[in-house]
């Protein structure tokens, strides 16, 4: 059984997470309209300091494994995570991607 100690040290990787300190604005799209265009560059944004960013694997672990519809994690957008998911991919993706 999972106890809170556990979660705690489950999700450690968030002390160390780079995006801390950015604006969430960057991850998460707007509430109301936003262009292709304008999506692709935020996200691409956002894959940037994910690149940085020293907790990335376990990040997107956690975000494949408990199906985050939205937002960037781990350096995966929204599309990226339901390919990898679709392909029935996860953990193996991310021993890839180191
Ligand atoms: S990988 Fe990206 S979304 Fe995940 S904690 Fe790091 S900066 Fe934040």
């Amino acid at each position: 059984m999972m106890g809170a100690t556990t979660l705690l040290v489950e999700n450690d990787w968030e002390h160390h997470a780079r995006c801390r300190t950015e604006d969430p604005g960057l991850f998460f799209g707007p509430t109301g309209f936003e262009s292709k265009h304008d999506r692709q560059a935020r996200e691409r944004a956002a894959k940037a300091v994910c690149a940085t960013c020293p907790a990335m694997a376990a990040c997107r672990d956690y975000a494949l494994a408990t199906g985050e519809a939205y937002g960037v994690w781990g350096g995966l957008g929204e599309t990226d995570r339901r390919s990898v998911l679709a392909q029935g991919g996860g953990r193996q993706m991310t021993a890839r991607a180191g």
